[in-house]
């Protein structure tokens, strides 16, 4: 049933619309099937024992997987280049299972500081209940993250460019530190998606993903995965996901596998819109700082050289009204539309202190360089002309 074994070597546009799947062998669909089915006939007695001992392969039971939720985990595992992936029903379901998987008593985990909200707060709030502590620093800042490591460290958790102060973390630095220490590099890829970051390339051991956001690409399913290095890390997390049970379902893979079709096409388009938008923006006398990998002069030039292939579609900036033209801004946008989320065709604007980063603490924020005026644009794949004439209006207006 899967093909990315015979495409090894094609490119990444090609995997995303082949990879994992081929025509179905028994009416040749050429759209993958969707195997809605919560449960798997047995032949024989001998053969459900078989699948449950694992001595036979094949299906028994939906949250322990599915046919096409398999080919979502191999079409994404061939983009990432990994050696498999999990599907989970949500990204934040796909974080919480690395975690409950990786962590023990008494581990210390060195994490982002400004990872995607609820990634950190699940630490901060509900792994402390259970005696993992967590250190959060600004991981571009090698030195800072030094520091960070204990003898207990066992997991380092980062986003890079981060969320939603896009700074840049050298992968491979970070590899090397946290596998020194005995430790796991964990990478939230969403941000970039496979088509612009492969981390395994620098020496991550797990790749995630809220597929919500750029692998979907549409804003109308929530979903996430998990991407594993090697067979045996994948064999750790599997049975934690099953039990646990934040897994996937049929119809949402279907829908992902169709949204992966299109998403080499669509990061492309929406880059090139927003490196249009992160120049008015820089221009506009409205605006104070704007952060976009794509602008000339960025600090972390060489990093992103080696380790990304473009600057991505998110951008934040500060107006320099603050927080009241940030609001006037919001609601007087016609075209981008008042919302959190990200990656899809749509282009959605936000205001991190309010929404998305609202769990944390005001002074952690700050600390993470999330300032109250600071507003977030998710560039989509409208019209280049209409984007920036909507974008100008907008900010006009606060003039
Ligand atoms: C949205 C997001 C998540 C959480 O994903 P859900 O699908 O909303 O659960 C995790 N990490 C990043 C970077 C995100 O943008």
């Amino acid at each position: 049933m899967t093909t990315h074994g015979k495409n090894d070597k094609a490119s990444i546009d090609t995997l995303c619309i082949h990879a994992g799947q081929a025509p179905d062998p028994v009416f040749g669909s050429v759209a993958p099937p969707i195997f809605q089915t919560s449960t798997f006939a047995f032949q024989s007695t001998d053969q459900g024992a078989a699948r449950f001992a694992g001595t036979e392969p094949g299906y028994i039971y939906t949250r322990m997987g599915n046919p096409t939720i398999h080919m979502l985990e191999e079409n994404v595992a061939a983009l990432e280049g990994g050696a498999g992936a999990l599907a989970t029903a949500t990204g934040m379901a796909a974080v919480s299972t690395v975690f409950f998987a990786l962590l023990s008593q008494g581990d210390h985990v060195v994490c982002g500081a400004s990872v995607y909200g609820p990634s950190r707060v699940i630490l901060e709030r509900d792994f402390a209940r259970f005696g993992v502590s967590a250190s959060f620093v600004e991981t571009s800042d090698l030195a800072e993250l030094e520091r960070a490591f204990t003898p207990r460290t066992r997991l380092v958790f980062i986003e890079t460019p981060a969320n939603p102060t896009l700074a840049v973390t050298d992968l491979s630095a970070v590899a090397e530190m946290a596998h020194a220490a005995g430790a796991l590099l964990v990478v939230d890829n969403t941000f970039m998606s496979p088509i612009l970051q492969r981390p395994f390339r620098f020496g991550a051991d797990i790749v995630l993903h809220s597929v919500t956001k750029f692998l979907n690409g549409h804003s109308d399913v929530v979903g996430g995965i998990l991407v594993f290095r090697d067979e045996a890390l994948l064999k750790r997390v599997r049975p934690v996901l099953f039990y646990l049970g934040g897994t996937m379902d049929p119809h949402q893979a279907w829908l992902v596998l169709r949204g992966i079709k299109t998403l080499a096409m669509r990061v492309r388009v929406a880059q090139e819109n927003a490196q249009a938008c992160a120049a008015l923006l820089a221009g506009h006398p409205a605006v104070g700082e704007v952060r976009y990998p794509g602008l000339p002069g960025h600090p972390q030039a060489a990093v992103m050289a080696r380790q990304m292939e473009g600057p991505g579609s998110l951008i934040s900036f500060e107006l320099k009204g603050g927080l009241p033209a940030g609001k006037r801004l919001l609601e007087g946008l016609k075209l981008a539309t008042l919302a959190v989320s990200l990656g899809g065709v749509e282009t959605l604007i936000q205001h991190p202190a309010s929404m998305t980063h609202a769990a944390m603490r005001h002074e952690d924020r700050l600390a993470a360089g999330i300032t109250d005026g600071l507003v977030r644009l998710s560039v989509g794949c409208e019209g280049r002309e209409d984007l920036l004439a909507d974008l100008k209006q907008g900010l006009d207006a606060l003039l």
